[in-house]
């Protein structure tokens, strides 16, 4: 079964096609990205929330490609901060700058600051064309991992906001861990594992009412 994943990261595709695959066992998925399809225009993210910016996402890769579609968005959001950077997590700096100003800011904003806890917060939704055997309300999920942001980076690995992202139950920031170890606790891997169960029920239940029309 085709799924299409709305970015063009691969090395997110590659990541989800792994996740995705461990649930949804009985059925040989293949997933595509937004090149693969010939999607060249942007997806103007223009939703109040995760899940809202999420879904957009979803809903146009699934009209323009016809084919079942999954999406996510997700950001820090900072206590202290009433939520911010939220939605605006990867611009919130302003257009065009790095994760290196995006951090400089975060730090800038919390000097002084006691309560420093925060959370990633993913979701992700899949998006079904009505021509689908899977037809039926899109599927949305949210998963988040709570943290501390320390007052200055530690470690190289992980992107964003990462390296001020100290998780306590590892003693480590986000940073500091392998790929496994951060899949196994954070926001996207939640978010993804409640996903995958998800779509495997709808496809159990799909094939189920398949199998009951063609039983009698
Ligand atoms: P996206 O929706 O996955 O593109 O993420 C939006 C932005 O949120 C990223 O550019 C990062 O700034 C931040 N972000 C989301 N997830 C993470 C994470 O796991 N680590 C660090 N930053 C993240």
């Amino acid at each position: 079964m085709k799924i299409l994943i709305a970015s063009r990261n691969r090395g997110k595709i590659r990541e989800l096609d792994r996740l995705l695959s461990a649930y949804i066992t009985g059925t040989k998925i293949e997933l595509l990205s937004l090149d693969d399809v010939g999607f060249e225009g942007e997806i103007e993210e223009n939703g109040t929330s995760f899940q809202e910016n999420a879904l957009i996402k979803a809903r146009a890769g699934a009209e323009f490609s016809g084919l079942v579609t999954v999406a996510d968005d997700s950001g820090l959001a900072v206590d202290a901060l009433g939520g911010a950077p939220g939605i605006y997590s990867a611009r919130y700096a302003g257009e065009g700058h790095d994760d290196e100003a995006n951090n400089r800011l975060l730090l800038e904003n919390l000097r002084g600051v006691a309560d420093r806890s925060a959370a990633y917060v993913c979701a992700m939704a899949c998006v079904f064309p009505d021509s689908s055997p899977l037809a039926g309300d899109p599927l949305v999920t949210v998963g988040t991992v709570k943290g501390e942001i320390l007052c200055s980076p530690r470690g190289e690995g992980g992107f964003g906001y990462d390296p001020l992202f100290w998780f306590d139950p590892y003693g480590k920031t986000f940073a500091e861990i392998d790929q496994d170890e951060k899949n196994a606790v954070s926001h996207r891997g939640e978010a993804v594992k409640q996903l995958g169960i998800l779509l495997s029920r709808r496809i159990d239940e799909a094939k189920e009412k398949l199998w009951r029309k063609y039983e009698i």
